[in-house]
């Protein structure tokens, strides 16, 4: 049969036809063509190939390639095949989102600019002659001779260019064109990152990781995929133990071997001292650092890539999508804070960051570092079942001890103060006191920004909602507003309560807002910054607020999860975590997983220099076992407990789980579709594919739509994929209902 051709024409509209393949023309995804488009020619690129699926249907031919290589590797065009598969997502969905605009299109090119260079300076006599006579002609061979060739920009722009000119006819000059780099972090000043002695547990961790990569040296940098690939290793280190100096020198290792490297790290703005020591350590030597994130310009993302892609960028860093970096031959990939959900993306093409760097590391043939001090319970279970290398960093870096953490009841709280429990327990306000007057620095953790969380009414109990997602609107003081969280929807703020005319309708529950206005009451003379997304909207205010911080220009940093991830802040002492609550309670399965993490990993924040540090956690609810373990820095006794809740009720790891989701501005429409998919679903269910019943997702109404969802679960990924697909392909929607299907998925809201 004939083969055919899915192409993405450049453009805004961002179109797909189909095109014949003409024979002999070596058409792959990823080439850029030409072809022929309303009597008109047009470029585009090819995201699909396979066979003409109606022969009744002439094609019109691709005309001609562009290049005669894909912009896509061969081993990259392996791992959207195996997406594809896996997460059940069309491979022109995967192959686009693979190859970013900017590269894509024609409209983008290498910026290039005019350089003048000197070809021979006059003779004495001449030299002499154009002093006099054309002084400016003089003036530009005399620059030239001292500081070697400048850009006609430099040189006086336009005004210089007569004179220019005449020197290039003369034979003095030449002028060519060189390309610019456009440099997202031109002007960028970066954190000293001295090199430290490893010590014994580093050690023994940057040594696994070479050797793993010198395992892979022999591996043939061909197209085809590797004949056999490391295992992956978990770093488990705990907060402070010096993980990033193990990535450092391991990157270092693999770069002396001639090999690139890839680093992934959960976002770009929140992790910007990773991204700082890589850069710093790695910048020195010409250029090799490319950093990946959402904020590059067109232009600059078209250099990143195609350094990378040339290999002059053989250190890339950045978040999920990184993942599809072009790296020729990569020989490590690291995936930092791998618990991180930021892995996770939830738009098409679904897929969670950290398993495709496994899978791409194994069609690679080199070695995946994950690492993190609450590994993922997926990634600890591969561990021990013997799938990965395990690899711990059991104490901190510079010999410090792990931070005592109290609990305090705020049950007992609460009956101390009439009118509902303080925002700061006596125990935290004193303790908080104290750390000031010594001079250190104070974080406080509360996931949740906002002024109050609701309005509701004393008298007759009514929560004012979002009357598209039927969740509790968000008081916010500043824009004197109530705002939904999940769709931005706004509503101005009652003084009566809307139902029953009461007038005292309260504030119920707090946000950063007002603890922030709490503390300076209470602190009147401590500096206080606050950060949530909120206060990052503005450009810059993350860094200059963290940056303030370190500067010691601030006293007391307020913050949602933001200020959770991966900082290092030697003056920090103390740590409260005012609500922990907050996470475990969520309709989810990794409600206690999440809280676990969420408290662990801010509690490491505390006493990372030469002073000990300390860790209050306030909590309804002080003996669930999240903040138990989390307490005695317990990682191995909650995943055992945890491990043991999961398997008996059958959740992952020890299944994969999976969700059908329908979405609708009709109700019955998505409730009727997903019950129609679970009846097909279930005749010739494949053994050991457990069907859930469809119900309203825990949010049942999100931007207009109603919402049903289905769980699915398999100890075998592909079953559970290959059944769901194939009822999807064998059915069809009605135009005003939208199904998804998310494998491995993680929003259960
Ligand atoms: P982690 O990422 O594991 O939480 P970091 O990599 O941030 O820990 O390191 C914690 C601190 O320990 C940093 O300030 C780092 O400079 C320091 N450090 C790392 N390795 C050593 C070492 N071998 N000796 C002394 N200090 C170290
Ligand atoms: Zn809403």
């Amino acid at each position: 049969m004939a083969q055919a051709a899915k192409v993405l024409i450049d453009g805004p509209s961002e179109l797909i036809f189909d095109y014949a393949i003409p024979a002999g023309l070596s058409a792959l995804p990823g080439c850029r063509v030409r072809i022929p488009l309303r009597n008109k020619s047009a470029t585009g690129t090819i995201l699909s190939v396979g066979e003409n699926g109606d022969p009744g249907i002439r094609l019109k031919p691709i005309d001609s390639l562009i290049d005669p290589e894909p912009l896509v590797t061969p081993r990259l065009i392996a791992l959207a095949r195996w997406m594809a598969k896996y997460y059940g997502t069309p491979l022109e969905q995967i192959i686009r989102s693979l190859l970013p605009g900017a590269v894509r299109q024609e409209t983008h090119s290498a910026k290039t600019r005019q350089v003048a260079a000197l070809v021979r300076m006059p003779e004495e006599e001449e030299l002499e002659r154009l002093s006099r006579r054309a002084p400016r002609q003089h003036t530009i061979l005399q620059l030239l001779e001292a500081s070697g060739p400048m850009a006609l920009t430099d040189l006086g722009g336009t005004s210089v260019r007569p004179s220019v000119k005449a020197l290039q006819q003369a034979g003095y000059v030449e002028v060519r064109q060189e390309e610019v780099r456009r440099d997202p972090d031109a002007g960028e000043e970066f954190l000293e990152s001295k090199p430290h002695e490893l010590n014994p547990g580093q050690r023994n961790a940057y040594e696994a990781i070479c050797s793993a990569i010198d395992a892979t040296l022999h591996a043939a940098s061909g197209d085809s995929p590797p004949a056999s690939s490391p295992r992956p290793i978990l770093l488990h280190g705990v907060t402070g133990s010096g993980k990033t100096e193990v990535y450092l020198r391991a990157a270092q290792h693999c770069l002396d071997q001639g090999r690139s490297v890839l680093v992934l790290v959960p976002e770009i703005a929140l992790t910007p001292q990773t991204v700082q020591h890589f850069k710093s350590r790695f910048s020195a030597l010409q250029d090799q650092v490319a950093v990946l994130h959402s904020h590059l310009s067109q232009g600059e993302r078209f250099d990143e890539w195609h350094r990378i892609r040339k290999g002059q960028a053989r250190v890339v860093i950045g978040a999920r999508s990184a993942v599809f970096a072009p790296l020729p031959d990569p020989g490590l990939i690291i995936v930092d804070e791998e618990h991180e959900n930021t892995y996770k993306q939830e738009n098409p093409p679904r897929y969670q960051g950290r398993d495709l760097a496994v899978v791409r590391a194994h069609l690679e043939g080199c070695p995946v570092v994950l690492g993190s001090a609450t590994p993922s319970l997926e990634s600890f279970h591969n561990a021990r079942s013997g799938k990965y290398d395990l690899v711990r960093l059991t104490e901190r870096a510079d010999g410090q001890s792990l931070p005592l953490i109290r609990i305090i009841d705020m049950r007992t709280e609460a009956r101390k103060h009439k009118g509902g429990p303080a925002i700061l327990s006596d125990k935290l306000r004193m303790d908080m006191e104290k750390k000031l007057e010594e001079g250190h620095q104070v974080i406080l953790f509360l996931n949740r920004r906002g002024f109050a969380r609701s309005l509701q009414c004393p008298s007759c109990g009514h929560v004012c909602e979002c009357q598209h997602c039927a969740l509790p609107l968000t008081y916010h003081r500043t824009e004197e507003r109530l705002i939904c969280h999940l769709c931005g929807y706004q509503a101005i703020v009652p003084r009566r309560c809307p139902k029953c005319s009461d007038r005292s309708i309260l504030l119920q529950g707090y946000g950063t807002q007002k603890v922030e206005d709490v503390l300076r009451k209470v602190f009147p003379r401590a500096r206080v910054a606050r950060l949530d997304a909120d206060t990052a909207r503005k450009k810059n205010a993350l860094r200059d607020t963290l940056n303030a911080f370190r500067a010691r220009k601030v006293d007391i940093l307020l913050g949602t999860q933001m200020i959770a991830k991966g900082l290092d802040f030697p003056n920090v002492t103390l740590v409260g975590i005012l609500n922990a609550d907050l996470s475990l309670h969520a309709p989810d399965f990794r409600a206690g997983e999440r809280t676990f993490q969420l408290l662990t990993q801010v509690a490491g924040r505390s006493g990372r220099g030469e002073m000990e540090g300390e860790v209050v956690i306030q909590t309804f609810t002080p003996h669930s076992p999240s903040i138990q373990f989390a307490r005695h820095h317990d990682y191995d006794g909650f995943a055992d407990q945890e491990f043991e809740f999961r398997r008996e009720f059958g959740f992952p790891p020890f299944t994969h789980a999976a969700l059908l989701l329908s979405k609708s501005s009709h109700e019955r429409l998505a409730e009727f579709t997903l019950q129609n998919l679970h009846q097909r679903l279930s005749k010739d269910l494949p053994p050991g594919l457990e069907l859930g019943v469809p119900n309203p997702a825990p949010t049942p109404k999100a931007h207009g739509l109603f919402r049903f969802q289905l769980l699915l679960r398999s100890q075998n990924p592909r079953t559970l994929s290959n059944h769901v697909q194939e009822i999807l392909s064998a059915i069809t929607l009605p135009d005003e209902v939208s199904v998804i299907f998310d494998m491995d998925a993680y929003d259960f809201g």
